[in-house]
């Protein structure tokens, strides 16, 4: 479960989810630093695996109020550690179907001012960051090894 910009036909550049990703993160957690972890009941998220390490927090883009994940003081998901996320079985829906490089590809996608003006609003509602940007652009590649 992705959000892209879908700018398809002749509508405006507009959210859409995607789903069904597996990225190579390869040690990488830079969705894991900032980024607000919303949970979704509907994709079969639990708030009572997280004991203690939920919060309420309304959904920045559909305006939806519900829980996510703690931040530690520094920022970081609460569940993050020097070795990756520490609940990797369990982690929720948003962490296991995030995909950086179809959100990367659908903002470079776009003419230059539109997709500055996604990547500052969608930064802004820490729903991405430019360290999230630039691992979902380096890893851009591997979406056609997934399409053989
Ligand atoms: S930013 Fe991309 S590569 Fe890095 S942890 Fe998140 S999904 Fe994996
Ligand atoms: S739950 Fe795990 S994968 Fe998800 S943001 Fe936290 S540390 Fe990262």
């Amino acid at each position: 479960m992705t959000i892209v910009i879908s700018h398809d036909g002749p509508r405006k550049p507009q959210i859409a989810v995607v789903t069904g990703s597996k990225v190579p993160c390869n040690g990488c957690t830079a969705c894991c630093q900032r980024d607000l972890i919303f949970l979704h009941p509907e994709h079969g998220d639990d708030p009572r695996n997280y004991p203690g390490n939920v919060m309420e927090a309304k959904h920045p883009l559909t305006g939806e109020q519900g829980l996510a994940l703690k931040h530690k003081p520094g920022g970081g998901c609460v569940y993050v550690t020097d070795a990756g996320c520490s609940i990797h079985g369990r982690a929720p829906a948003i962490c296991r179907e995030f995909d950086c490089r179809r959100l990367a590809k659908s903002l470079l996608d776009l003419p230059r001012p539109e997709r500055r003006r996604w990547q500052r609003m969608l930064g802004g509602q820490h729903l991405l960051s430019a360290e999230v940007f630039e691992a979902g652009k380096a890893r851009m590649h591997t979406l056609k090894e997934d399409a053989a």
